[in-house]
């Protein structure tokens, strides 16, 4: 495709900026009737017409069972599938022969929150999570081991459903 060039001349006698400066200032104040879009974060972190998404994919959490063991039987799949590579998974074995993590870590700082751990765990233990603010002052501070996934407790995303492909 041609690539156009347009040529601005520049006025040649002295030009009033008041009509535009008039247009601008109509501009800013019909916003101002206009309801308002946005909030004061973080005083304000959600309200009736603001939530954040259920099918958010952010934070990890890790669930246990009622007697607060790991849900995770370290079949390795996550680690396997996750395209980061930011799983780290140490499989352990108790004297009846079930398997149980011995660790693992997730670097949420690799992490591209693609939501695939949570797709293939079969034990559905591990799960992105609904949850953002997990900034850090050092890199070492977002590998959660598994006791920091555990101790999670913003609610776990949903995942994308075929049949309500726009989450209504
Ligand atoms: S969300 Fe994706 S990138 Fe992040 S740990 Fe899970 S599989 Fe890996
Ligand atoms: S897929 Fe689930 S059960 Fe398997 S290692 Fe990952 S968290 Fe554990």
């Amino acid at each position: 495709m041609a690539i156009g060039v347009k040529v601005m001349e520049r006025p040649e006698q002295g030009v009033s900026y008041v009509r535009a400066t008039l247009k601008g200032m109509a501009l800013t104040f019909k916003h101002l009737l206009q309801p308002r879009v946005t909030m004061e974060y973080p005083e304000v972190r959600s309200d009736d017409e603001w939530r954040i998404a259920t099918r958010w994919r952010g934070t990890h959490r890790m669930l246990t069972d009622e007697q607060g063991r790991s849900k995770c039987v370290a079949c390795g799949l996550c680690p396997q599938i996750c395209p980061a590579n930011c799983i780290k998974l140490v499989p352990g074995e108790d004297e009846r022969g079930n398997r149980y993590p011995l660790i693992y870590e997730i670097d949420e700082f690799r992490c591209v929150f693609c939501g695939y751990c949570q797709e293939v765990c079969p034990e559905e233990a591990i799960h992105v999570g609904v949850h953002y603010e997990n900034a850090e002052y050092s890199r070492d501070r977002f590998v959660y081991d598994h006791e920091r996934l555990a101790a999670q407790s913003h609610p776990v995303s949903t995942l994308w459903d075929p049949t309500d492909p726009r989450g209504e």
